[in-house]
């Protein structure tokens, strides 16, 4: 690299997806550290839309990167949201003249050339290259041609594509920010390659250079799996006289079972940030997670804030080797920002999920038609918050509480005590419950299994373990006292009547 990174100015970078689908987490990794990137060194995050590919666009495509992105906590300066009209504009659709004027000035000079070959022609050249050991490239049959032999192809209705022609045994070579010196040479290339489609629409690898060119992009990172296209969009850069920017090619994620790149097969990751999000992950700890796939600051820290990772990222720490999907870590992260959150805070965000109603857990929230079930969710976020990894469970909660009567508790976890002092104290504690005052508001439970034991002369395992299983269904429960809060008194003597019939 030519440049100290540290003193890096007027940075532009861009995040540039293909809507061919929703918001996967490998690009929210590329979108995560062009962002982290455009912030450390105060420059601009471009997001342009790569649809040229008309025919793997899916509809909402689009819409799903930039909602996904949005709720990530990652913004950008220019798009077509944004549009900066020195740039705009940013759906590579709307800018096909542009790439086709320097289609124009390649052919002109020779360097680009009509290929009249047709699809059938081109299968049977490469299945002969396989069958002969060869690596399958294109031979170069149209380089050069005549003119005639080009009006004889256009008389029979054929429709050229473009190719760039590669100069023989050329090196293809740049400073990786991330990976070092990378040398391509033009010979395994895979040959002349097409830069402009039959239908007129330019190839990614000829569209990427023109806006990374005419964007003043200084630094592109992206996936490593586009470690092979970076010598073809040097060679246009080449040929079109014009320097490169600087390339870092981000390690890819990993299942750390396969020990292979993470794949759509890979069902039991999550692929999609609109998954994590239904799922409950927080925002912010997805931010922090996907931040160290593929990058680590100094020290053992592995929590921070996104305004921490802005000031602390170092493109210099970006890692080699593959990023491997830590579900334990992912989840462990999750709690520990669950636990951070304020209790207001973390209600909204359930209710915003079952509001949402994406999926199934969401849905028999809402069907419960709870007549406060705002209060009823915050209970559950009061007991749980220090125990779940992630909001789904607190939705899963709220579903059994509210429906525990019907639930199939197992009372032969009573078995293990003697019958007679569990049904004292259960029979106990429904005297006390229904000696309540009707109008008693909020009754003090905490004082009422104190009374219990006193009445009873029970403590301790033997007290509680019943009491659990009678309201929770559990031996382990959180404080009892806090769940009998979401129980009518109703349902709490039904509880009790049902517990002492089966002990
Ligand atoms: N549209 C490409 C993709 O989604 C962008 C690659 C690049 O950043 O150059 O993979």
């Amino acid at each position: 690299m030519s440049e100290d990174p540290k003193l890096k100015k007027n940075v532009r970078v861009r995040y540039a997806p293909s809507p061919t689908g929703f918001l996967h987490i490998g690009n929210a990794q590329s979108a995560l550290f062009n962002f982290l990137f455009a912030r450390h060194y105060h420059g601009t995050m471009v997001l342009r839309i790569e649809d040229t590919d008309t025919k793997r666009n899916v509809p909402h495509g689009e819409d799903s990167q930039i909602e996904n992105l949005h709720w990530l906590g990652i913004d950008w300066d220019e798009g077509p949201d944004k549009p900066n009209p020195k740039y705009a504009p940013y759906h590579q659709t709307e800018r096909q003249d542009l790439y086709h004027r320097y289609i124009l000035q390649l052919l002109d000079k020779g360097l680009a050339y009509k290929d009249y070959a047709t699809e059938e022609e081109l299968t049977e050249m490469r299945d002969r290259q396989k069958a002969s050991g060869d690596a399958p490239h294109y031979d170069g049959r149209w380089y050069g041609r005549s003119e005639a032999d080009q009006q004889a192809a256009e008389a029979k209705g054929l429709k050229p594509s473009i190719r760039l022609h590669l100069p023989e045994n050329h090196e293809y070579s740049w400073d990786d920010i991330i990976k070092g010196h990378v040398t391509f040479n033009s010979d395994n290339m895979g040959g002349d390659f097409i830069i402009e489609k039959s239908n007129g629409m330019p190839t990614y690898n000829f569209a990427v250079v023109i806006d990374d060119y005419l964007m003043d992009i200084t630094d592109v990172l992206r996936g490593d799996d586009h470690i092979a296209n970076t010598p073809k969009q040097i060679a246009v850069y080449e040929a079109l006289g014009l320097k490169h920017p600087n390339f870092g090619h981000i390690t890819l994620i990993y299942n750390p079972k396969t020990r292979k790149k993470l794949s759509k097969r890979d069902k039991e990751t999550l692929q999609f940030i609109s998954q994590y999000k239904n799922q409950g992950y927080l925002s912010e700890a997805i931010f922090n997670f996907i931040a160290f796939l593929g990058w680590s600051p100094v020290g053992e820290k592995e929590i921070f804030s996104k305004e921490e990772l802005i000031k602390l990222y170092d493109p210099t720490r970006m890692s080699k080797s593959p990023a491997y999907f830590d579900q334990q870590k992912l989840d462990w992260t999750n709690a520990e920002y669950i636990k951070k959150l304020d209790l207001d805070d973390m209600t909204n965000r359930v209710l915003e999920l079952v509001t949402e109603g994406q999926t199934d857990v969401a849905k028999q929230v809402e069907a419960l038609k709870l007549p406060d079930l705002r209060e009823f969710v915050y209970q559950i976020c009061r007991i749980y918050q220090s125990e779940v990894h992630k909001l789904s469970e607190i939705m899963e909660k709220v579903v059994y509480y509210a429906q525990i009567t019907k639930s199939h508790i197992d009372y032969t976890q009573l078995d293990i005590f003697d019958h007679n002092e569990v049904v004292k104290v259960l029979k106990s504690f429904e005297d006390h419950v229904k000696a309540l005052k009707p109008d008693v508001a909020a009754p003090d439970f905490k004082e009422m299994i104190q009374a219990v034991s006193r009445d009873t002369g029970v403590k301790g395992r033997n007290l509680y373990f019943p009491l659990n299983v009678a309201f929770t269904g559990s031996h382990s429960a959180p404080e009892i006292d806090q769940v009998l809060k979401l129980y009518s008194i109703s349902t709490i003597i039904e509880l009790l009547e049902m517990a002492i019939k089966n002990s």
